[in-house]
């Protein structure tokens, strides 16, 4: 089992440098995998009420046998349920299907500034937190001018901005921002979901100079961003594989070279475009 360490989040909690993906870790087999990551040393679960496993990630929390409060759970209100009220019924909705008494890493998954209630969604996060329901307040696809917003208008600063960000999606500018505002970046889709990433000729030049798969190359890039990947795989090997990264460094050169892979943004991710409900 390998031991991942944590950073300390600006609400003073620890949040793990690796945490691991649960979207589309659905049905039979679904608390196995999810148990299998606990058992590999991931103490960060991601889930959503959208990925429709949340009664499965709290199942595999409590069927681990890992202390309760060893494990940070992060799930997010849905599109549809932005607003005060609606807010905190979602999630009274997501701690009962978690079957746990806290939700750990509350996040609004996406801002869908069209709607525009997102200031009112967080004020309810806030407010949770108070109560106890909600241990860290946080975002998930905000853009620099969004959490301005929310720290103007709620005087609250979230502690975590889960983003998309790969080699080909490194977003520095955006990584400056929170480095400035003392917020942690998490990384989605750390592997940019398609082998084609693991297949370009220098991440794989880097892995064998490191005697690590191309994969392990990409995720120790994240680490040393000082982003928190969040790699999700339902295999065993695979799961063990992205948790161990703690045994080699990339060079300053090695992490250039691997920033130096980005691409155009797809239009259709921006979070100034994308409605998600
Ligand atoms: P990802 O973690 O970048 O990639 C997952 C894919 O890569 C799976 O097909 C997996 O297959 C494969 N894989 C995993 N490890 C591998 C390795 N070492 N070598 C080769 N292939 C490997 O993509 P993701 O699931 O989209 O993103 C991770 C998590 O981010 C999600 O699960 C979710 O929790 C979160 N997320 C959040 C948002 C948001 O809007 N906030 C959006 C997207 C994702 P196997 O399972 O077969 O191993």
């Amino acid at each position: 089992m390998t031991t991942i360490p944590s950073a300390q989040l600006n609400d003073g909690t620890a949040f793990p440098v690796v945490g691991f993906g649960t979207y589309q870790i659905t049905g039979e087999g679904a608390v196995a995998a999810i148990v299998s990551a606990i058992e590999c040393g991931y103490r960060l679960l991601d889930t959503a009420v959208n990925y429709g496993n949340e009664s499965l990630v709290g199942e595999a929390v409590r069927v681990s046998g890992v202390d309760r409060d060893e494990i940070v759970v992060t799930t997010k209100v849905p599109g549809r349920d932005h607003g005060y009220e609606q807010t905190l019924a979602s999630a009274r909705g997501s701690l009962k299907r978690l079957g746990l008494d806290r939700i750990d890493v509350y996040m609004i998954h996406w801002p869908n500034p069209r709607v525009d209630k997102y200031v009112d969604t967080f004020r309810a996060m806030v407010d949770l937190r108070e109560q106890g329901l909600v241990r860290t307040v946080a975002v998930s696809n905000f853009t620099e001018r969004m959490i301005t917003r929310l720290i103007d208008e709620v005087g609250v600063t979230p502690a975590v901005n889960q983003v998309e960000l790969h080699p080909y999606v490194p977003q520095p500018e955006l990584r400056a921002f929170h480095a400035a505002h003392g917020i942690r970046t998490e990384s989605w889709s750390p592997l940019a979901r398609r082998f084609e990433l693991l297949a370009e000729p220098v991440i794989i030049d880097i892995a064998a100079a490191h005697g690590v798969t191309p994969g392990q190359a990409v995720l120790r890039w994240h680490v040393q961003l000082d982003a928190t990947p969040i790699p999700k795989s339902e295999q065993p090997e695979r799961q063990r594989e992205n948790a161990d990264l703690f045994g080699f460094e990339l060079t300053g050169d090695e992490v250039a070279a691997i920033s130096g892979l980005q691409r155009e943004r797809r239009p259709d991710y921006h979070p100034d475009q994308r409605e998600e409900m």
